[in-house]
């Protein structure tokens, strides 16, 4: 691997500031100054050191977005802006990818990744990871559908949902706030289930995937890595 892909993954900036790093003369290999970008170095058999501060080369990037409104999950569309498109590659230095998908107009949580065993555990339907979303609907919460849902709600398709949790917040014959948990992941899953019990969703946000929770201090549109507490949260 080229010695400023390995420094810039592993945090010391973009590809150009690491050029400047390597210039200064403050990085080594195996005890020996490097300045050029191109050197080589291995992993597992190569020592890098910055100021004299070993640099441990990783393979994974972990980020958690809140993402907007308008923007698709997917890593590349010819006509949408993706949530790829949000991200500053250049600083990263890796190719993440959303674990899973969220609709254009919902927002929140969404994790990033370029490890591909962990978003596959997360999206495997054999391991019902929860997914807890703030849904405003129009009108009041039917009665019903706290039992429909959780003994699960036949969608127009003829598919019935797993088991799913609903939470009133609030409660209003013109607009009402709910928590919906489910364990599945289906095409506009939330919206149908709502639909099913004559409902529209007209705001729908990603607030709980697993035990990781959205930080709501991070913007719309923003994004940053997860900490190691809660990438064990997630896992
Ligand atoms: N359910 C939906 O209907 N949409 C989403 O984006 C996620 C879950």
């Amino acid at each position: 691997m080229r010695i400023d892909k390995w420094l810039s993954n592993t945090g010391y900036g973009s590809r150009k500031e690491v050029k400047q790093l390597l210039k200064s003369g403050a990085v080594t290999l195996n005890g020996d100054i490097i300045k050029d970008p191109k050197t080589q170095a291995h992993p597992e058999a190569d020592v890098v050191e910055v100021y004299g501060e070993k640099a441990v080369y990783r393979e994974f990037i972990y980020l958690m977005m809140n993402k907007p409104q308008g923007v698709i999950s997917a890593t590349e569309d010819s006509r949408h802006k993706t949530v790829i498109d949000l991200l500053d590659l250049d600083v990263l230095a890796f190719e993440p990818f959303p674990v899973g998908r969220l609709d254009k107009d919902t927002e929140g949580l969404l994790v990033l990744t370029n490890d591909g065993q962990l978003s596959h555990t997360l999206l495997s339907p054999k391991k019902h990871v929860p997914k807890t979303y703030f849904a405003k609907i129009n009108g009041s919460v039917p009665v019903s559908a706290h039992e429909q849902f959780k003994a699960g709600i036949e969608l127009e398709d003829g598919y019935v949902t797993k088991p799913a949790k609903l939470e009133v917040i609030k409660d209003d014959s013109e607009e009402s706030e709910v928590l919906l948990t489910i364990t599945e992941g289906k095409f506009h899953q939330v919206k149908r289930m709502f639909e099913a019990v004559d409902r529209t969703v007209v705001y729908l946000q990603r607030l709980q995937m697993g035990n990781l929770k959205l930080d709501e201090t991070l913007p719309l549109g923003s994004y940053r890595e997860l900490s190691e507490e809660e990438l064990d949260l997630l896992c």
